[in-house]
């Protein structure tokens, strides 16, 4: 499949991976827009939120959990920090593999739209 975040997690691209498990994996964003900004995505290919369904759903809580855990290892938990993750073309989703943004490190904007 030719899919960039695929090929990150084939090992096809090479990527700064900081976590990984059967379901998960997170890595830093190529072009970060915060001090910290870590993508955390499902190893399987799934499009977009809008195709999360059913058991996979629990997917959606197995990526929180390590975006918080990240948070707390990268050192921005206690100050706080954003999770995004955007869906098809209005959501402003480039890459059509789900994935969570972690943000922080600074003061964000205020401004989400
Ligand atoms: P989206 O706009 O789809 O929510 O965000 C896609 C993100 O993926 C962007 O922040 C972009 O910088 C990041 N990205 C795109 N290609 C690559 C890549 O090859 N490697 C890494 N590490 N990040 C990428
Ligand atoms: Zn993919």
């Amino acid at each position: 499949m030719d899919c960039i975040f695929c090929k990150i997690i084939a090992g096809e691209i090479p990527a700064d991976i900081l976590y990984r498990d059967e379901e998960i994996t997170a890595f830093r964003d190529i072009n970060p827009l915060s001090p910290t900004h870590v993508l955390i995505i499902p190893g399987k290919h799934i499009t977009s939120l809008d195709d999360l369904s059913g058991d996979e759903l629990s997917l959606a809580g197995h990526m929180i959990e390590v975006a918080n855990r990240i948070a707390l290892e990268e050192g921005i938990a206690k100050n706080g920090y954003r999770l995004v993750i955007n869906c098809g073309q209005h959501g402003g989703q480039i890459v059509p593999h789900l994935h969570m943004h972690l943000l922080g490190g600074r003061q964000l904007s205020g401004r989400l739209g």
